[in-house]
């Protein structure tokens, strides 16, 4: 333990400290440099919007209209489409760290952080060093880590499971016989991708699921209209309208497998923070038979799976799509109730004792700008008293 002390390095920061060079922390970073507080971004892996770069297949596009997922000061190039892809969006994110001068610390894994009560400064320990700030602002994004459920019998199966963030594309698994647990918008998306190289998806939906169009009349945008309608409408108002047009769009989801949750989609999204799905086309291929829908898994055998209904099926792949979950309680130290959930999701976007969060309420892209510009804007205000009270001002 000595020795190690003796080599870890020491570094106190003037600004802030932010965990993550996901948007979330590139996007706080900008906002503080133009504000003119300096920052330091530590990231776990090699490179920035890590998430994206590697945790995610190839087909992605972003799920909504790129005006809805600009960072703030610097927005997508005109010549992009309106739904970008996967690697235009990491040529976005690249350009903004360099048009900002961001250059976090790479191979950087934030191990703990701590609060010293004492000298009022957060320390964050990483392998080789402890980082001394006044401010740290939590940037880890919702998707840290895999989520995968206890499903009884996994390890016994013979054939290759794997989780979405490790699913590149279908190429692999054509003429298979694929089994998708999840059906939110990753396995939807995988269903299809698996159709689109010649695979036999089935998809398991165990629970309700609003499938929305990604589009509804005249190119306009679901995500755009609705946002609009609720400045002047109630959520059931406007879900409401959702469900006419999606009702009019694809007829009764239910008779396909997939029935709707009593609550409304936005009302839904308010209370659980469950997000609706928005069709790329996976819904055709439900009702010509390309992806086949089935209820939920019992047991998975050794070749395949047994479902709740009785049925058992053969498969030769099982592909996880299950979602994320955040990492925060697993190296934030102390007790942080008012700004993290027990699952380390955020309550909002500031905490006590220079404790700030980005990118951790559910909202997307544009809530991480809304997150962003807050706390460069709450930071800055106490830097520059500190500096009027150095200047004797
Ligand atoms: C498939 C997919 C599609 C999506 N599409 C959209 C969309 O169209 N529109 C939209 O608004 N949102 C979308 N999202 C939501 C997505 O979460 C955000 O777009 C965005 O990536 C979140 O940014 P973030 O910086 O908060 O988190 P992340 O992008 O996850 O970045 C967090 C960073 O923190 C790093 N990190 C984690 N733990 C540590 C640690 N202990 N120490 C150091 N570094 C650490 C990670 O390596 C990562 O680089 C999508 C998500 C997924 C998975």
């Amino acid at each position: 333990m000595g020795q190690r002390h003796e080599e870890e390095r020491r570094v106190d920061f003037p600004g802030p400290i932010v965990i993550g060079a996901g948007p979330s922390g590139l996007a706080v970073a900008a906002c503080l440099s133009q504000r003119g507080v300096p920052s330091l971004v530590l990231e776990r892996r090699d490179c920035i919007a890590s998430l994206w770069q590697h945790k995610t297949y190839d087909r992605l596009r972003l799920h909504l209209p790129k005006n809805f997922c600009e960072l703030p000061l610097l927005g997508f190039p005109r010549d992009f489409p309106r739904y970008p892809t996967k690697r235009q969006f990491v040529q976005y994110m690249e350009s903004y760290a360099s048009r900002f001068s961001i250059e976090p610390k790479f191979n950087e894994e934030v191990l703990t952080a701590e609060f010293d009560q004492m000298c009022g400064v957060w320390r964050v320990q990483t392998k080789g060093c402890v980082y001394a700030s006044r401010w740290l602002v939590v940037a880890t994004g919702e998707n840290a880590e895999p989520a995968v459920p206890g499903i009884p019998g996994l390890e016994k199966f013979r054939g290759s499971v794997v989780h979405t963030s490790g699913y590149k594309s279908g190429s692999g698994f054509r003429n298979k016989r694929v089994l998708v647990v999840g059906c939110g918008n990753s396995g939807m998306e995988v269903s299809l991708d698996l159709c689109r190289h010649n695979a036999m998806p089935h998809m398991v939906v165990r629970d309700t699921v609003h499938v929305l169009p990604r589009e509804m009349f005249f190119g306009l945008s679901t995500f755009g209209v609705a946002t609009v309608l609720l400045k002047w409408l109630p959520p059931k108002w406007v879900d409401r309208l959702l469900l006419i047009v999606a009702d009019f769009k694809f007829g009764d989801t239910g008779r396909l497998g997939l029935r709707r949750p009593k609550t409304g989609p936005i009302e839904l999204k308010n209370v659980t923070g469950r997000t609706p799905v928005l069709d790329v086309g996976a819904l055709s291929q439900i009702k010509s038979g390309g992806i086949k829908v089935t209820v939920g898994v019992k047991e998975v055998t050794r070749t395949g799976a047994r479902f709740v209904d009785g049925r058992e099926l053969e498969f030769d792949s099982i592909i996880l799509a299950t979602g994320y979950k955040s990492n925060v309680t697993a190296w934030l130290k102390g007790e942080f109730e008012e700004l993290f959930t027990g699952e380390g999701m955020g309550r909002g976007w500031k905490g006590i004792d220079g404790l700030y969060a980005a990118g951790l309420t559910r909202k997307g892209l544009l809530g991480i700008g809304q997150d962003a510009v807050r706390i460069a804007a709450d930071v800055a205000s106490q830097w520059e008293k500190d500096a009027a009270f150095v200047a004797g001002r």
